[in-house]
């Protein structure tokens, strides 16, 4: 079984994944109403789906994604961004609060971005009682404070950055998962280019770095990492 906590896909990418043997669970991520139209009525029990205004998209409107935070799994990606979007901090900070309060009534976990804004996110998160995912830390501060936050992380794909590496490491084993952030993602990150048929391979890989860092068996890694994912989701069955 490979999990990926964190990605973003096209309609193609989502049917070629699930058309190969690999057993596999995805939380696959819908920020506009018409990708969280058909990722919530996918209906793969492989594919759980986080819905949400990303902070990219924060001028926008939330009402239109509001229909669908009911059937999705996870509230996200949500939060704050300093470094790749210009849309006015004010604005981010005050669509963030507003899909914090909502996960929290509805019970739902979160799925957090706070790209640049580690420091001015870390009030708000601490004021979230729920289950939260900080997805792809870069920051060289505020990761231990995250930490006490009994936050769970993903490791981005990005190995040569020292943050990603020190979350791979010093993550509590039972807050730990990873990610490709999609296949996008991973060129950037790399300059590799996959297909949705490398992927298992590739996150094959990324769970063996991680393994290997920390001296653990890879299999064990991939157990306790399938069930992070359950009991982040709030489907544990104990
Ligand atoms: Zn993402």
């Amino acid at each position: 079984m490979w999990i990926d906590a964190h990605t973003h896909l096209t309609g193609d990418q989502l049917s070629r994944l699930l058309a190969l043997p690999e057993e596999t669970r995805l939380l696959v991520n819908a920020e506009t109403p018409e990708q969280a139209a058909w990722l919530t009525g996918e209906g793969s029990p492989r594919v759980l789906t986080s819905v949400g205004l990303h902070p990219w998209r924060a001028a926008e409107p939330l009402e239109p994604l509001l229909p669908f935070f009911e059937r999705a799994d996870a509230i996200g990606e949500i939060g704050m961004d300093s470094v790749w979007c210009e849309v006015p901090l004010r604005r981010q900070r005050e669509i963030f609060l507003r899909q914090l309060q909502l996960a929290e009534q509805m019970g739902k976990p979160v799925v957090l971005h706070l790209k640049g804004c580690e420091g001015e996110c870390l009030p708000l998160v601490a004021d979230f009682p729920g289950r939260k995912l900080v997805h792809w830390y870069s920051s060289p501060h505020f990761l231990a404070e995250y930490r006490a936050l009994d936050c769970y992380f993903t490791v981005g794909p990005d190995w040569a950055d020292e943050t990603v590496r020190r979350v791979a490491l010093e993550t509590p084993l039972n807050r730990l998962l990873l990610e490709t952030d999609g296949p996008d993602a991973v060129t950037w990150a790399t300059g590799e280019t996959l297909t949705p048929e490398q992927l298992p391979g590739w996150m094959n890989t990324h769970l063996g770095r991680v393994a290997a860092l920390r001296g653990i068996d890879p299999a064990l890694l991939s157990a306790q990492l399938e069930h992070n994912f359950k009991a982040f989701l709030g489907r544990d069955e104990g």
